[in-house]
């Protein structure tokens, strides 16, 4: 998305798409990240500006998620030609082409709160299926009483202890530390954690599907519970950097700290 001065030096106008954006279809007001120089590199041409969503020229389009993702209204915007006022720079014009820094002062904490929720979510995973396997019985035992099906059970709730733990050695951190400190000492290792807690969700919601069987896929049936969960990992995974990003960012972070020692 980029966005220019008019000539009169009070009117910024936008034009471009952005993608994924979380409840957009609600939103009365966002804070877009716009290119506003593009002979520069994004980190350092990039402004945030907030944008009236009942401008012309604005259109949201949802984007097709499963049933609970969509409640989050996350959408397709287009801007053609939307005219906003420049005081709408958040922080005012001194911090035109800053908006990449300020978007990297959030992250920690948009990560740290996607994490919280992938952990949540696992756990229920694990409740589920505990519950599920203590009642549904095969071959004349209950499948808690199956030797594999108790190794899936530990296996999960010890990796959802396990990240729990993390999260909070990470939030007391992020507590205690000045918010200078945080950021220059607790970015990589979030980026650590997101990437975790996600393949922990993903692993958990796995092995609950393989738990119920048929019934993981009938939101009618008692799978209707786990069914999203198992459906809308990604919808979790993803947003604020997908794993892959969060790994590699995890290691390009912790090598800028070390060659400052
Ligand atoms: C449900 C949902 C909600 C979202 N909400 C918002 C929102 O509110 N606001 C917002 O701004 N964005 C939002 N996003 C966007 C989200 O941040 C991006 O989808 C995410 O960062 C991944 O970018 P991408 O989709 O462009 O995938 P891509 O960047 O195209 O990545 C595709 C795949 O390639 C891998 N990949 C990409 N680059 C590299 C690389 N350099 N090296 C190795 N592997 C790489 C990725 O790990 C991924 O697996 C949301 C996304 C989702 C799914």
């Amino acid at each position: 998305t980029a966005a220019v001065f008019e000539d009169d030096g009070r009117t910024i106008r936008i034009n471009g798409v952005k993608k994924w954006i979380t409840n957009a279809a609600y939103a009365d007001y966002i804070v877009l990240a716009c290119r506003t120089d593009m002979s520069l590199p994004a980190a350092v041409g990039t402004t945030l500006i907030i944008v009236d969503m009942s401008l012309p020229g604005i259109s949201v389009r949802k984007i097709g998620l499963g049933e609970r993702a969509a409640i989050a209204g996350t959408s397709y915007i287009e801007f053609e030609d939307v005219r906003v006022p420049a005081d709408n720079i958040i922080g005012g014009r001194a911090n035109l082409n800053l908006g990449f820094r300020q978007l990297m002062h959030n992250l920690n904490h948009e990560r740290l709160y996607l994490s919280t929720l992938c952990n949540r979510l696992s756990r229920v995973c694990v409740e589920e299926s505990f519950k599920y396997a203590v009642k549904r019985k095969t071959f004349g035992k209950r499948l808690a009483d199956h030797d594999v099906i108790k190794a899936k059970l530990a296996r999960m709730a010890t990796r959802v202890e396990q990240t729990q733990a993390w999260m909070e050695s990470i939030v007391y951190q992020l507590t205690t530390m000045s918010r200078a400190e945080a950021n220059e000492n607790l970015g990589d290792i979030i980026c650590g954690l997101k990437a975790e807690v996600g393949n922990v969700y993903e692993y958990c919601a796995g092995e609950t599907t393989h738990i119920f069987g048929g019934n993981s896929l009938d939101s009618r049936s008692v799978g209707r519970r786990i069914q999203p969960l198992a459906d809308n990992t990604k919808a979790y995974v993803i947003p604020a950097g997908a794993t892959l990003i969060m790994e590699q960012q995890m290691t390009k972070l912790a090598m800028k700290r070390h060659a400052k020692l």
